[in-house]
C-alpha cells in the first residue's frame, strides 16, 4: 500500500524545499558543479544544482558530462562527502592566552548554524551513522561531531544513476533510503520534474509542509520501484561483507598485500575522501605574543607518521599501511563499533590515482585464501 506519508513535488517543489529550509534558519549544503566535480555548496535555490549533469567514474577516474535531460539527480557521489560538515578538516580545539603570570583558556564555541543536507546519497546517509558510531558513540563524545550531526536536517535522494564504482548492495546501504533522513527524495522517470517524497521526521513534515505537492499514488510508488530496480541492475561491484572480516583477519600475511604495495603511493586520496575515516592529528601552534592554540586536522594512517610511537614509526611499509587501512575499514572495524567501516561509496576507488580497488583486493585474497607470504616474516616495527 502507498504510504500516506508520501507525496509527489515538481521542480518547483524542490525550490520551493530550499527555500523553506533556509526560511526554518538551516544553511542548505547542496550538490554544484564546481572545478569539473559535483561538490557541495551552499544553495539558495533549485537552478543552482547539476541539472542535467552526469558523472562517469572508474578506477582512477572521474569526469563529467552534460545532457540535455533535465535530471536533477543524474550522478552518483562527488569526492566531497558531508564528512565535511560534521567533522571539519580542521577545528580549534581550544586557546589559551598569557594573562600576567596565569594563562586563560577560552572556548573556541562552534557556533555555525544548523545545516540542511540536500541531496545527501543513502551511502552518505549510512556514512554519516558509521561516523557517529565512532565520534558520538564513545565514552567522551565528540562535541563538535554531536552538535553537528544533532541539528542538521537530512534530505537524502535515492539513486537513479549509479556509478560503475559503487557497491552499496552489498554493504546494505544503498540505492534505496530506508531510515534516518528527515525527507527522501526519488527523482521519477518519465515526465521530468517529477519527484516522490517520503517523510522520515516530524521536522521533514513540516518542511514539507510549506511546500506544493499532490499525493503519491499507486503508480508513483511503482516508478520509485522501477528507478531503484535499474539502480540495483546497474550495480555490478561487490564485496563479501559477512565473510570479509575473518577472510582479512587469517590473511595478514598474504603475498596480496606486497602486490597492492607496488602499487600504492601511499598518498592517502582514499583515506580522505572516504566518508567514513577519522584519522586526526592535533597540533599546537604559539605566537610571539603568548597566545596558542590548539588543532585538530584529518590525518590519515597511510602517513609515516601517522603511527609514530617512542622510538619510530609503528607501520613503516606501504604494506602495513594499505592492510592497516583495508583490515580496519572491513574487519577489525567491526570488532570495534559492530559493523563495518564501509558503505560501498566507492570513493576510494575512484581517487586512487592508481586505481586499486577495494572490492577487487578483498576477491583476491578471498580467491587464495590462507596463501602465505614465503619470505621473511613481518618485522616488530612493521605491524
Ligand atoms: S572504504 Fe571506500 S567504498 Fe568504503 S566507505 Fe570508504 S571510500 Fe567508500
Ligand atoms: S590506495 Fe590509492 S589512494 Fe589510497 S594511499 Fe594507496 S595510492 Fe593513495
Amino acid at each position: 500500500m502507498p504510504s500516506p506519508d508520501a507525496v509527489v513535488i515538481d521542480a518547483n517543489g524542490v525550490d520551493s524545499l530550499i527555500t523553506s529550509l533556509r526560511a526554518q534558519g538551516f544553511r542548505v549544503m547542496g550538490p554544484v558543479v564546481a572545478n569539473g566535480a559535483i561538490v557541495h555548496r551552499e544553495i539558495r535555490a533549485a537552478k543552482q544544482l547539476p541539472v542535467g549533469w552526469h558523472d562517469e567514474q572508474e578506477p582512477g577516474s572521474y569526469r563529467l558530462s552534460h545532457g540535455d535531460d533535465g535530471e536533477m539527480f543524474g550522478w552518483a557521489v562527488g569526492p566531497e562527502s558531508f564528512k565535511q560538515s560534521v567533522f571539519p578538516s580542521r577545528s580549534v580545539l581550544w586557546r589559551a592566552r598569557r594573562d600576567g603570570q596565569d594563562l586563560a583558556v577560552e572556548a573556541t564555541g562552534d557556533d555555525v548554524a544548523p545545516e540542511a543536507f540536500f541531496g545527501a546519497r543513502p551511502c552518505e546517509v549510512a556514512a554519516l551513522k558509521v561516523l557517529g558510531g565512532v565520534l558520538a558513540g564513545a565514552a567522551s563524545p565528540d562535541p563538535v561531531f554531536t552538535r553537528r550531526r544533532e541539528t542538521a536536517f537530512v534530505v537524502t535522494v535515492e539513486c537513479g544513476r549509479p556509478a560503475a564504482t559503487c557497491f552499496c548492495t552489498s554493504m546494505g546501504s544503498g540505492p534505496g533510503a530506508a531510515a534516518d533522513f528527515d525527507l527522501a527524495l526519488t527523482e521519477l522517470a518519465g515526465p521530468s520534474g517529477r519527484f516522490l517524497v517520503r517523510v522520515g521526521s516530524e521536522r521533514g513534515a513540516a518542511v514539507l509542509a510549506g511546500v506544493a505537492s499532490r499525493p503519491a499514488t499507486a503508480e508513483d510508488h511503482r516508478a520509485r520501484d522501477e528507478v531503484l530496480g535499474h539502480a540495483v541492475a546497474a550495480i555490478s561491484r561487490t564485496l563479501d561483507a559477512e565473510a570479509a572480516p575473518g577472510l582479512l583477519a587469517r590473511n595478514l600475511e598474504h603475498p596480496r598485500w606486497d602486490d597492492v604495495a607496488g602499487r600504492c603511493l601511499a598518498c592517502g586520496n582514499c583515506t580522505l575522501v572516504c566518508p567514513t575515516c577519522f584519522c586526526a592529528a592535533v597540533e599546537e601552534t604559539t605566537d610571539l605574543a603568548g597566545t596558542v592554540e590548539e588543532t585538530r586536522r584529518w590525518d590519515t594512517c597511510f602517513d609515516l607518521a601517522h603511527s609514530y610511537l617512542h622510538g619510530g614509526s609503528v607501520r613503516v611499509s606501504t604494506r602495513s599501511r594499505y592492510r592497516q587501512w583495508m583490515t580496519h575499514k572491513l574487519s577489525t572495524w567491526v570488532d570495534q563499533f559492530g559493523n563495518s567501516g564501509c558503505v560501498g561509496c566507492g570513493r576510494c576507488i575512484t581517487w586512487c590515482p592508481a586505481g586499486i580497488d577495494i572490492t577487487e583486493e578483498c576477491a583476491a585474497i578471498a580467491a587464495s585464501d590462507g596463501a602465505v607470504k614465503t619470505s621473511e616474516p613481518t618485522a616488530v616495527r612493521d605491524r
